[in-house]
């Protein structure tokens, strides 16, 4: 009997100190002090050795149950205590997730390669297919094929940076028509963007500059397939209200030659600033391949005629953005560059 209150009595202290205990550490130095091996329920199953033998096994099951008995409690309260612990934690960590984020800085597409894109759309969007070559080229590519040979005067249009004799950076990316002509045969239909080489500058020339040239040979292409070509260009790069204008020039690769004004885009042709109130502004030089350069490439210029193009993409980004120093376009000023992140590359 007296074992039987030593074990009621243990018991209550042991439930007592479970509900006393306020963290999982304070609850678990009381599952150490009553049901550890060294624990004082635990303690009383060795205690059993002094009953006699009838009293001992039901003395052992009282200890067993009231060792089960605030094992349970011990367990609800140890998860009590937990998600009070967790609750807590939560509550210190909390993010506030309604302050706005930080930006983080993002780069922009170069004006230039903006408007070379767009040009390149264009004339892709007319089954022109886009074609490269070499910056350092040689004499015959960058001259002789196409129609002008040593002491011509047509060379000194261009001030071209010479490595040597023969080797140099080419000032057009006419020889890609060339090199193109000269791997496949009629019908071509390319244009060639890319870098060009002059020494040359000031506001508006730079010794580095981007063109683009396009040739396309067929049979019976004639100069009304230039301006037609021409005039859907200007429409689609600077408005469908672009009218052309197609005065008589010169250049040694095409015959006959001419220069293409549009209208002045600031304006509308009623004459401004930009375009010395004139109302056009000159973008283009084009005309009919000369025959003597679809011979010099092996083709007969009885049976097909061909014309080509070329802009310089500065100048063309420099209208459509009212740029007034191509020094701009290469300082690479994040301020100035920055403008550009909002205008993406096409204009309705
Ligand atoms: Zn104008």
């Amino acid at each position: 009997m007296e074992f039987r209150v030593k074990v009621d009595e243990t018991t209550e202290q042991a439930v007592e100190a479970c509900r006393q205990a306020s963290s999982t550490k304070e609850l678990e130095q009381v599952r150490v002090q009553y049901l550890g091996k060294k624990g004082e329920l635990t303690g009383l199953l060795r205690g059993l050795g002094q009953l006699s033998a009838e009293e001992r096994p039901l003395a052992g099951k009282m200890v067993n149950d009231a060792k089960t008995a605030v094992e349970d409690v011990l367990k609800a309260r140890q998860q009590e205590l937990r998600d009070a612990e967790q609750d807590q934690r939560l509550a210190a960590e909390t993010i506030d997730i309604s302050l706005p984020g930080r930006p983080r800085p993002q780069g922009t597409l170069h004006p230039i390669t903006m408007v070379l894109d767009e040009i390149k759309d264009i004339f892709v969007g007319m089954g022109y297919q886009v074609a490269e070559g070499p910056e350092i080229e040689n004499d015959y590519y960058n001259f002789e094929a196409l129609n002008v040979p040593k002491d011509h005067p047509a060379r000194d249009m261009q001030d071209t940076f010479y490595f040597n004799e023969n080797f140099l950076l080419r000032s057009q990316t006419s020889p890609v028509q060339i090199r193109t002509m000269e791997r496949q045969d009629p019908p071509v239909r390319i244009i060639a963007p890319g870098k060009v080489y002059r020494s040359d500058s000031d506001v508006t020339h730079s010794p580095m500059f981007h063109q683009v040239e396009g040739l396309l040979v067929d049979h019976n292409i004639t100069f009304a397939d230039l301006k037609g070509t021409l005039q859907l260009f200007a429409q689609k790069m600077f408005g469908v209200h672009t009218k052309t204008r197609f005065r008589a020039s010169y250049f040694p690769f095409t015959e006959p030659s001419a220069e293409v004004d549009v209208s002045c885009i600031m304006c509308g042709g009623s004459g401004c600033r930009v375009c010395s109130n004139s109302g056009w502004l000159e973008i283009l030089g084009s005309g009919m391949v000369d025959p003597r350069v679809l011979t010099k490439v092996g083709y007969d210029p009885a049976a097909v005629s061909g014309f080509a193009f070329g802009m310089g993409v500065e100048r063309v980004a420099m209208l459509k953005y009212g740029i007034h120093d191509i020094r701009l376009l290469f300082d690479n000023d994040v301020r100035f560059l920055n403008q550009f992140a909002a205008k993406g590359g096409c204009q309705v």
